[in-house]
């Protein structure tokens, strides 16, 4: 067996309605902190979910200022000016509370409020020096994974991002209350769900550092959100599913931050960064095609997940990785996601664009089972059009 190492979050919470008692279960674990900022975003904060967990938090005698100007897709600015907000209040606790843009962003604030490092000098892998502010990071959607994850993406111009990944972005403590997911979009819902399966896919045909705990993570996360995506879609209050998807996105995000996604997600970031496609939607949109061309080389680990997603699949081991593909596209078929290029305004002009931007994902494609050349990128395109 081949040697590895696993990280991730050391305390996990999956409970519904467990944000209730957020100031309770927070006091008892850091008793002499005082000052807490909260990362959210606008629209969340218009659904109301945020008073409670907030007014628990006063009732434990936590002092709470709030960031809410979290945008998707976080360009710099917001990070600086969530900075400012969280030195001017003197932080000493941050929580996230949003998706995965919310997170993202509090892991950069609780890493650099203190520290004499910019933002521009921490993009990279391993370039955070120094310790960060006791951070808690409470999902909102079921899809990133970024609540158990070490990775912060940043939007750094028009088109492009830049990746900031550190031991320090793990959290302290992440918090899993389905209650907060209540009234999500069906299209939401759906879109991000099967982005938490494509980490779990990904995850487990990890080229270098899939090993027996990212695989039997990304098992039982593909398990829960097959069962319980359909049912989510279906009924915004379903509280069991609801808990389901999050638990199923949370594992997945273990998996990933250990054996990290591939072409997949190297083929869906432009279309997000080019096309503000919804990342979930971009990786909707390209993965039967990219499942399809790594079938050629990791079949039978395509033919163990048929046996999860779609429990009484038969036949060769080629067949059952067809069924997986098959099975994902009905899922974006049933939830009613656009399905093509196309629909979402793409046209054959702009391939040249994609690809060559898909090129750049090296960190991403270093990972695929099977290499990816610049006319297999352009190749996946053309069929997903
Ligand atoms: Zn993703």
């Amino acid at each position: 067996m081949t040697s590895f190492s696993f990280a991730t979050v050391p305390v996990i919470l999956s409970a519904p309605g467990a944000t209730k008692d957020l100031g309770k279960e927070l006091r008892a674990r850091f008793p002499s902190l005082r000052r807490v900022l909260l990362v959210t975003d606008q629209g969340f904060l218009r659904t109301g979910l945020a008073d409670a967990p907030t007014a628990s938090l006063r009732s434990a005698m936590f002092h709470v200022e709030q960031f809410a100007d979290v945008l998707a897709d976080p360009p710099e600015h917001v990070i600086e000016e969530a900075l400012a907000l969280a030195r001017q209040n003197q932080t000493e606790l941050v929580i996230g509370l949003g998706g995965g843009s919310s997170m993202d962003v509090a892991k950069l604030v609780a890493v650099l409020t203190d520290s004499p490092q910019s933002l521009a000098e921490i993009y990279g892998i391993g370039n955070v020096r120094g310790t960060r502010l006791p951070l808690v990071q409470i999902p909102t959607t079921a899809g990133t994974g970024s609540e158990v994850t070490n990775i912060s993406i940043v939007t750094t111009g028009a088109t492009s991002k830049m990746g900031i990944v550190a031991p320090q972005l793990y959290a302290d403590m992440a918090i899993l209350d389905a209650e907060l997911t209540f009234g999500l979009p069906s299209a939401v819902t759906a879109a991000t769900g099967i982005d938490a399966m494509v980490h779990a896919i990904e995850a487990y045909t990890s080229k270098h550092k899939k090993n027996p705990l990212s695989d039997g993570l990304a098992r039982q996360a593909l398990s829960l959100l097959s069962r319980h995506l359909i049912r989510a879609c279906e009924s915004g209050h379903d509280l069991a599913a609801r808990q389901a998807m999050l638990l199923g996105a949370m594992l997945a995000g273990q998996a990933f931050a250990n054996a990290p996604v591939a072409a997949v997600h190297a083929l869906a970031y432009p279309i997000g960064g080019v096309f503000h496609v919804p990342h979930g939607l971009s990786n909707s949109l390209v993965l039967p095609h990219v499942l399809r061309f790594n079938a050629e080389t990791c079949a039978e680990q395509y033919a163990e997940l048929a046996r999860i997603v779609v429990p009484h699949t038969e036949g060769s081991v080629a067949a059952r990785a067809e069924a997986l593909a098959v099975a994902m596209q009905q899922f974006a078929i049933i939830t009613g996601l656009p399905r093509t290029l196309q629909q979402v305004g793409i046209t054959a002009s702009d391939l040249d664009l994609l690809a060559d931007e898909a090129m750049k994902q090296t960190r991403l494609l270093g990972n695929n089972p099977r290499p990816v050349t610049r006319d297999d990128a352009y190749a996946l395109y053309k069929l997903a059009l």
